[in-house]
């Protein structure tokens, strides 16, 4: 495990959460949220939206606390909220008709 995945504040840990391309280390115990950098784990592309917003979600929790080092691809790369959704709340492929609102 990389060094930035450890709490800045207790040195343990390795937890990360990732929100689209951005990781952000999370360490429960101290309830701190620091960010790594993007696209630095390839764990992203194989979560959702959803897993994301619910990350996000738990990140709004947690205090952000400077990192041990600049995360990697500078700080404006990490962003703790996923990109808008795109359009309707099901995932599935585009082939679905525009959904009426009303
Ligand atoms: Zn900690």
């Amino acid at each position: 495990m990389s060094v930035t995945s450890v709490c800045p504040r207790c040195r343990t840990g390795d937890e990360y959460l990732n929100v689209g391309r951005c990781h952000w280390g999370v360490c429960r115990p101290c309830g701190t949220r620091w960010p790594i950098g993007a696209n630095v784990f390839s764990s992203w592309r194989d979560e959702t939206e959803d897993d994301w917003w619910r990350n996000a979600a738990t990140l709004e929790r947690l205090e952000e606390v400077e990192p041990h080092e600049p995360p990697l691809g500078g700080p404006e790369t990490c962003r703790s909220r996923p990109p808008p959704r795109s359009g309707a709340r099901a995932t599935r492929s585009r082939s679905d008709p525009a959904t009426p609102h009303r």
